[in-house]
């Protein structure tokens, strides 16, 4: 499955250079797009779509943070096939010079009005094909150091 996007080409303030990158907008609400960790790759995700990964997340930060709040989105996108080799992220980054998003810009010339694209949805096989408790691993490590939450067993 993808994704209908919008095509925006941007420049970056630290390398000079243009790029293409893709958006869902600003009226978007319980989707974002993930980004590689080298800037080049894209997927989508929802709360609609990856009930199990949700439950998972859920189950194991319950309610230490408002559901759909940018930690979710963080550990939901931590847990995502990697792509191309590169981890998926909710921040993205130059595909030159890997600056992040900060540096973006729109270029002065650039068309207005973006041009469509799609993106692919996102998956989560490695993950869904581990067990429930290493499953809960995953999204303690995820959640990083001094996550205060232990997993039982
Ligand atoms: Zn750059």
């Amino acid at each position: 499955m993808s994704h209908g996007v919008g095509i925006y080409t941007l420049g970056c303030l630290k390398c000079r250079r243009t790029f293409n990158w893709p958006s869902l907008g600003d009226m978007t609400y319980g989707e974002i797009l993930l980004h590689g960790e080298r800037g080049t790759v894209h997927r989508y995700v929802s709360v609609l779509n990856y009930a199990a990964v949700w439950n998972t997340i859920g189950a194991v930060i319950s309610d230490r943070s408002a559901e759909g709040s940018a930690l979710w989105w963080r550990l939901l996108a931590a847990l995502a096939d990697a792509v191309d080799g590169q981890q998926m992220g909710v921040k993205g980054v130059c595909p030159f010079c890997h600056a992040d998003s900060t540096s973006f810009r729109t270029p002065r010339r650039a068309e207005k009005a973006p041009e469509r694209g799609e993106v692919d949805d996102a998956t989560f096989e490695e993950f869904l094909a581990l067990s429930e408790s290493a499953r809960r691993e995953r999204v303690v490590a995820a959640a990083g150091e001094g996550w205060p939450e232990r997993c039982p067993g």
